[in-house]
């Protein structure tokens, strides 16, 4: 009898099915590779959903709390006011990934909906949103074909499994004409060149895909997507979230170090604008 077991790693691209695939680097145990066709940047073992379960079960980020919240609030108005200057008139967004709903907060006069693999975020979110908000993954998330004129992932896509899959049912869910907004770690700035595998982004298996503007866009339009925009907005952000950042998931015990000796004190809280081409923004629509 021939069983076939599933893969252990990706034998070709996920985005280009190119088969011509090198290594980069081993992180926390997990290999990272490069595409030779699209040079995609991805961890090229398959995990499981099990796996990351119970990697998000031990993974703490205070960047996402409540008391980062104006610090937050600063890219979600930015992505706002770009949404707004395609839609002026108000429509229904999702916001995949929603968090306690703060991005839809900024989305004054939408109708919001959000889901959220947290169930004490999506509960708290729900107080605003009501039955909008759906906990769990977007693969569990009901397909509603041609509902939505806006679709934004923020700081999630670069977490998903199968990138693909997700923006077909994404490209399904918007009606014709509608927009999705990705935002993710930019792997071609000068800073994650000059710093390899210590790029604060190189996060596996938090982060499974490491994009930049081209293999975004690629994605993309094999979904049939076309592309509209590509920006880098700036970021506000605290010095002690930076030696967080550093500390990639602290696995750095140096600047994880300097992070816990920040925390609680006032030159930890600083805030700052940060702009180093380090995330970028993809717009695209779904042609009409
Ligand atoms: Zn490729």
């Amino acid at each position: 009898m021939n069983i076939s077991m599933p893969a252990q790693f990706y034998l070709s691209c996920p985005i280009c099915a190119g088969s011509s695939l090198r290594s980069l680097w081993t992180v926390n145990g997990y290999s990272i590779g490069k595409c030779n066709t699209c040079t995609l940047v991805f961890v090229q073992n398959r995990v499981t959903a099990e796996e990351l379960d119970s990697h998000y079960a031990s993974v703490t980020d205070d960047a996402y709390d409540e008391s980062n919240l104006e610090c937050l609030s600063y890219y979600y108005q930015e992505l706002a006011n770009l949404i707004g200057t395609r839609f002026p008139k108000p429509g229904r967004v999702l916001d995949l990934g929603c968090a306690q709903g703060w991005f839809l907060d900024a989305m004054k006069g939408w109708e919001c909906h959000g889901s959220e693999m947290v169930e004490s975020r999506a509960a708290s979110a729900r107080e605003r949103y009501g039955d909008r908000i759906v906990t769990g993954s977007f693969e569990e998330y009901p397909l509603r074909e041609g509902y939505f004129d806006v679709i934004a992932l923020q700081d999630v896509f670069d977490h998903f499994r199968d990138p693909l899959p997700s923006l077909d049912k994404c490209y399904r869910m918007l009606r014709p004409g509608g927009m999705i907004a990705i935002k993710v770690h930019n792997i071609s700035c000068l800073y994650a060149k000059l710093t390899g595998a210590n790029f604060y982004a190189i996060i596996p298996p938090s982060h499974l895909f490491y994009y930049d503007r081209k293999t975004l866009s690629l994605a993309l339009s094999n979904c049939g997507f076309q592309i509209v925009d590509s920006r880098f907005i700036g970021h506000k952000l605290k010095i002690k979230t930076v030696a967080f950042r550093l500390s990639q998931n602290k696995t750095k015990p140096g600047f994880y170090r300097i992070y816990k000796l920040l925390e609680g004190t006032s030159i930890g809280e600083v805030k700052f604008h940060k702009n180093l081409h380090d995330i970028i923004t993809v717009i695209a629509v779904r042609p009409s």
